[in-house]
């Protein structure tokens, strides 16, 4: 079968929004995926920060395979076990007290997103519609969430977008505060800026955020389908920032690469969506569920998450030697397994070089946008994959470089 599958397919019978890599990845195991010839990569990748405990984990095979083996589909008609059992895991294990799911991280912002209108409007009146986001922000491809988002490149050219929407720079605190009003109903941000170029927020911007909020009666909504579910060493990011929001929204990482989406919010502001005002078809989809909740379950323990800072470690010091010898990055950022290597002036706006290098070498790395170089391996990627994928990283680097 696979050896009718070839690259030239993609063009004859896809849309032709993507421009997928030549190689065919057909299998994988914890960190290494293997193509149709049966070249091996290190995985770097974790799809786009989505497979945060590798590849065919055994906890979430097993999941996958009882579950599929009993229920697969109930609408929503129904409550059903794997459902209730996650909720009630996220509900214990974070602020909130009331969850929605979903099927992916633009759907679980689309929820949010509507939910902080729906409440400031029954709660304040209809002129409480405003939303306040961030530049370089991506939070789904969604027409809203696409126009939350502060890219105009990737909402424009769609005709007239969903309105009272408002950027300001990220780590700006003056200029949220010269905007934000009575009128603002949330103001929508991650906590580490992923496509965006990997941009963490000072503590005083996340707590000024907060603070300006509270003032004037503005949900906090934290955008964590990048940087949720440990990615940050912690189960979310805001847990590490001591700045808790409003409403919070998980995907990517939730189901390991089953897809899934959740929102998570108070009980108060759930109270909003009454029956009838929202909804999925899919959303909480037993296998879906079942499959995140042994995500979660792994996840979510001291082991996982301290690993996750050794190997923040790794990866920092493996790229400054790397830099050192090669002096190509301005910085390294990021926090846990969400590194950016930054191109330095020299190589400005060359991110895609160096990841076909890379894959040319024999490993899978991310961008974020054109001078970033994005990493998001496992959260328990082995060290000997951590040295072997910075060794052929090395490799792409000198080939870039010329040297
Ligand atoms: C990937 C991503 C999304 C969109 O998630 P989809 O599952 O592609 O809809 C939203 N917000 C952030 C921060 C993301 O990284």
């Amino acid at each position: 079968m696979s050896e009718q599958v070839t690259r030239e397919l993609f063009d004859e019978v896809m849309v032709p929004n993507y421009a997928p890599a030549k190689v065919i990845p057909v299998r994988g195991q914890g960190s290494r995926v293997w193509d149709q010839e049966g070249r091996e990569f290190v995985d770097f990748a974790g799809g786009i920060a989505v497979s945060g405990l590798g590849h065919c984990h055994p906890a979430l095979v097993e999941a996958l395979k009882t579950q599929g083996e009993k229920l697969w589909h109930l609408s929503n008609v129904m409550t059903n076990e794997p459902a209730l059992r996650l909720a009630k895991k996220l509900v214990d294990a974070t602020f909130a007290e009331k969850v929605f799911f979903c099927n992916s991280g633009g759907e679980a912002n689309e929820a949010a997103f509507k939910l902080a209108r729906r409440y400031a409007i029954d709660e304040f009146g209809a002129h409480k519609t405003q939303i306040i986001a961030f530049t370089q922000a991506f939070h789904g491809r969604t027409f809203f969430t696409v126009s939350v988002g502060g890219q105009a490149s990737y909402s424009d050219g769609f005709g007239p977008k969903p309105g009272d929407i408002t950027h300001v720079p990220y780590n700006d605190l003056a200029a949220l505060e010269a905007i934000i009003s009575d009128n603002t109903c949330a103001v929508v941000m991650e906590p580490l800026q992923g496509e965006g170029g990997i941009i963490s927020p000072t503590p005083e911007f996340a707590r000024g955020v907060r603070e300006l909020c509270d003032k004037h009666n503005a949900l906090l909504v934290f955008d964590e389908v990048q940087s949720g579910m440990g990615r940050t060493g912690e189960l979310y990011a805001y847990m590490g920032l001591g700045v808790t929001p409003d409403i919070l929204t998980s995907a990517k990482a939730l189901g390991g690469g089953f897809p899934i989406g959740a929102m998570l919010t108070t009980t108060k502001i759930a109270a909003h969506f009454k029956v009838g005002t929202h909804g999925s078809t899919y959303g909480g989809n037993p296998l879906a569920c079942a499959v995140a909740e042994a995500a979660l379950d792994t996840i979510n323990t001291p082991a996982v998450l301290n690993g996750v800072k050794q190997r923040e470690q790794w990866m920092r010091e493996g790229l400054e030697a790397i830099n050192a010898k090669y002096h190509c990055f301005s910085e390294i950022r990021g926090k846990g397994m969400l590194i950016g290597a930054v191109l330095n002036e020299q190589y400005q706006g060359r991110s895609r070089d160096f990841l076909t290098a890379s894959v040319d070498q024999g490993l899978l790395a991310l961008v974020a946008g054109a001078s970033v170089v994005r990493f998001a391996p496992s959260l328990i990627i082995p060290e000997q994959d951590i040295r072997e994928g910075l060794a052929r990283f090395e490799k792409a680097v000198a080939h870039v470089v010329g040297a």
